[in-house]
């Protein structure tokens, strides 16, 4: 065990809304945070006690930043393959470079996926409209293509409804360049018709245990998360099914800190894994406020070498992303001692930018 002592520096990778309330979570704990990432102005920025602001390419700033920290997390996983190797190098990384890179691609996530026994909607992987063209023969329409890396919130991917129609969407995740990257370029999906959506949070501390938030129920709304509801309206066999997998997953890739694994749940009670991401998730930030700890701070016992917690819930919630001018209409949420307000501190409330999230609590069912 690497435990760290109080007024140690926590680094974390990334400057958003995610390492912000790590930073919180980990303020809270005792320990100093110093956040690095190119956005100046950030989110993280306004409550890190340090902060770097450089491209993570930046070997002069990962050197001083690296001296300066006692650990290295991250709060998302698209850092260059450089970055990570030069940190490990010379610091303590949580989690390791060999976790993080399983869930950059979609491909090697849905390989990983078949590895540990998981099941995953049908893909194939493609690198040209004409592998397109045969493999939506193999996997059928409606069917999603998505890049295999670099997409979130619905960008890098577009929906084809009938198998003779590849060639909007093609034009649509190239931009119209023939791709030519070194691992395969994007996955052809099919679509799940899925009852509904379902995320589990899993932790894994320094002493190999492991501990689970129970699934929430998400809803996204123009490819984004809209609300993740606890309980979610499952069977508590398929509930006790998604645990297990999660469970599987972070103890395969031999994780140190957070895995959020994002699946579909059929009208037959099977589960399909969709992704993972090796970091707290948006779908998590009901435990903020449902639960005795919560992801941000299971983040950073796990990385500090404390103990995990139980993370049972004592309340049923709604989280609700509050996206673009929704963070102007909180006044009802402010009045309310149910709601739990959370603000990311972002001046600008662009369409389609995440500028906060309010967790309503509900006596628990
Ligand atoms: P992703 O970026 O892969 O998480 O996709 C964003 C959202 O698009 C998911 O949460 C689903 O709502 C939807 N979606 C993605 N892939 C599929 C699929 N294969 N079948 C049905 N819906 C999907």
């Amino acid at each position: 065990m690497h435990r760290l002592q109080p007024g140690t520096t926590i680094g974390i990778l990334g400057n958003g809304q995610l390492g912000r309330m790590l930073c919180l979570a980990a303020a809270r704990l005792g320990y100093r945070t110093h956040v690095f990432g190119p956005e100046a102005d950030s989110p993280a920025e306004h409550v890190a006690t340090y902060s770097t602001v450089a491209d993570y390419t930046d070997e002069t700033a990962l050197a001083a930043f690296s001296s300066a920290v006692g650990v290295v997390t991250f709060e998302f996983e698209n850092v260059p393959a450089s970055a990570a190797a030069y940190l490990a190098a010379h610091v303590h990384v949580r989690p390791t470079w060999k976790a993080l890179k399983v869930c950059q691609d979609r491909i090697k996530e849905k390989q990983f996926f078949a590895s540990i026994g998981a099941a995953t909607p049908p893909w194939r992987g493609v690198n040209t409209h004409s592998d397109l063209d045969i493999a939506i023969k193999e996997i059928g329409a409606p069917a999603v293509l998505k890049t295999a890396r670099f997409g979130y919130d619905g960008k890098g991917q577009a929906k084809i409804l009938a198998e003779a129609d590849t060639g909007a969407a093609w034009a649509a995740i190239t931009g119209g360049k023939n791709p030519t990257p070194k691992n395969t370029f994007a996955v052809l999906e099919g679509f799940v018709d899925f009852i509904c959506e379902i995320s589990v949070i899993a932790a894994r501390g320094q002493d190999r245990n492991v501990v689970c938030f129970e699934p929430s129920e998400n809803v996204h709304a123009n490819h984004m998360l809209a609300t993740s509801t606890v309980p979610a309206r499952i069977a508590p066999a398929t509930a006790a099914h998604a645990i297990d997998i999660a469970t599987r997953a972070i103890k395969a890739l031999d994780l140190v800190g957070l895995l959020a694994v994002e699946m579909f749940v059929t009208s037959s009670g099977a589960i399909l894994c969709n992704e993972m991401a090796p970091r707290p998730h948006n779908s998590g930030h009901w435990t903020q406020d449902a639960c005795g700890t919560n992801q941000f701070e299971q983040m950073i016992r796990a990385v500090a070498g404390l103990p995990l917690v139980d993370p049972a819930r004592h309340a049923d919630a709604v989280m609700r992303n509050l996206v673009g001018e929704d963070v102007n209409n909180i006044d009802g949420y402010l009045a309310d001692p149910a709601a739990h307000v959370h603000l990311y501190g972002k001046a600008e409330a662009r369409p389609g930018r995440k500028m906060g999230h309010v967790n309503i609590l509900k006596a628990k069912t």
